[in-house]
């Protein structure tokens, strides 16, 4: 059942649904992980169905030493507990040996997993002691068990916070970036912070096992993506203090994700005009060029990545398009309230999914474009709506200045293919 209630921060009125859901599961989140995290490993403990969906998010790759596997819960495992932990002790072990690149291991809980209840936390506390100190293993879930395919990073960056090394209470400020982000972008952003003044800049996750940044009470942390809750939280536990900005979407975005970090660190307000007036015009430009075809146009969003509510921020904001509806699987409104804030006052936001009302909105709303998941796509596609992957906006490289302009092309996109039809 629907029901509308008041969000505090911006007295917006908020369409919460449990229903019927059309999302990835967490599992999906390795495909990016394993390329960030360059001495990991992704043991997902699971069924023949985990592992036809990584194999085929990942697309078709042959590797030489692959950085993610399946081990499969057979039928017998589901009989006795005993032998599917005594199984995968044996696996880890055959692995570990014959892998000594693999620095860190993360078993990952599926559905099968966590239906037998295998606790995977025992596992690695017990793998975790016989391969230490060379081996760091760990474990999350990414089941599809009310939960969407981001928050298997979440799961993830949350089990690497207890290990990162405390700092000390008196140690010099340092700036934690979290949020995996594609290198060439990670490397544009860290340049940025150099410029800015910052220098002692971690981030989370690190690219290998021996980089995680320090964390104490100086720290402060910066989210470079908004499903981050349960890693926030984490990190709010170990003492570091958020950063409060809007996501680093477009030229706005990145411009206030950039100088509220400066703010933080106390760095003078003409020294970021300085570093950003630049980059940021840059950006200006690149997305008017794609705001002639996008602006005027509407645009609804079902809830699938959890980048919705930042991305129609940015399109109504920076390209002028209209958000009808902006559907988010979670509403992590603390994290959200500056984007929200910019959100015209009569776009339609709802948290969490019930399929069928959903399409029946997008029905009645006809936008010119609809970003969803790609089960959604075909149907709407073949009833003559426009629509967008919302999977290809985590896999593209879309966040800070020098994406801004490929941001807004991903949306022009399918509009212009539509046109080419209709010719
Ligand atoms: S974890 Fe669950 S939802 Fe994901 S592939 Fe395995 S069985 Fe399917």
């Amino acid at each position: 059942m629907n029901h509308i209630a008041a969000i505090d921060r911006t007295s917006r009125p908020i369409l919460r649904e449990r229903g019927q859901r059309e999302v990835f599961c967490g599992l999906t989140s390795i495909v990016w992980l394993h390329r960030k995290m360059q001495d990991a490993f992704f043991l997902v403990v699971g069924s023949r169905t985990c592992a036809h969906l990584i194999q085929s998010a990942a697309g078709v790759m042959i590797f030489a030493e692959p950085r993610f596997a399946t081990a499969i819960l057979e039928e017998r495992d589901l009989a006795g507990m005993l032998d599917a932990q005594e199984e995968l002790d044996r696996v880890v072990d055959r692995l570990l040996a014959r892998r000594p690149d693999i620095k860190q291991l993360f078993l990952v809980g599926s559905c099968p997993s966590e239906v037998i209840k295998l606790d995977l936390s025992k596992a690695a506390q017990r793998l975790g002691a016989k391969h230490a100190p060379n081996v760091r293993i760990l474990n999350y879930s990414g089941s599809g068990i009310e939960t969407t395919f981001t928050q298997g990073e979440d799961a993830c960056l949350a089990a690497l916070v207890p290990e990162m090394p405390r700092a000390d209470d008196d140690a010099p400020a340092n700036l934690i970036l979290v949020g995996s982000l594609p290198d060439i972008v990670e490397d544009q952003f860290l340049r940025l912070f150099a410029k800015l003044g910052i220098d002692n800049v971690g981030v989370l996750p690190a690219r290998n096992a021996g980089g995680l940044p320090t964390i104490g009470p100086n720290s402060r942390y910066l989210l470079a993506q908004p499903f981050l809750g349960e890693t926030a939280q984490a990190l709010d536990n170990r003492g570091a203090q958020h950063i409060d900005a809007m996501f680093p979407f477009g030229a706005e975005g990145t411009s206030d994700w950039l100088t509220a970090t400066a703010k933080a660190f106390g760095i003078d307000e003409a020294h970021v005009e300085e570093v950003i007036a630049a980059p940021r015009e840059r950006a200006r430009r690149a997305i008017a060029h794609h705001a002639k075809k996008l602006s005027g146009k509407r645009i609804s969003f079902l809830p699938d990545s959890q980048l919705e509510v930042p991305l129609a921020r940015f399109l109504a904001q920076e390209v002028g398009m209209t958000p009808i509806e902006v559907g988010t699987p979670y509403l992590h409104q603390r994290h959200l309230a500056r984007d929200l804030d910019r959100l015209p006052d009569d776009t339609r936001i709802s948290e969490g999914q019930d399929v069928d009302n959903q399409l029946d909105r997008v029905r009645a709303d006809r936008p010119d474009l609809t970003v969803c998941g790609l089960g959604l796509a075909n149907p709407l596609e073949a009833e003559g709506l426009s629509t967008k992957w919302a999977i290809e906006l985590v896999f593209s490289p879309i966040h800070g200045f020098e994406q801004a302009g490929d941001l807004a092309e991903l949306f022009a996109r399918p509009l212009r293919r539509r046109d080419r039809l209709e010719v």
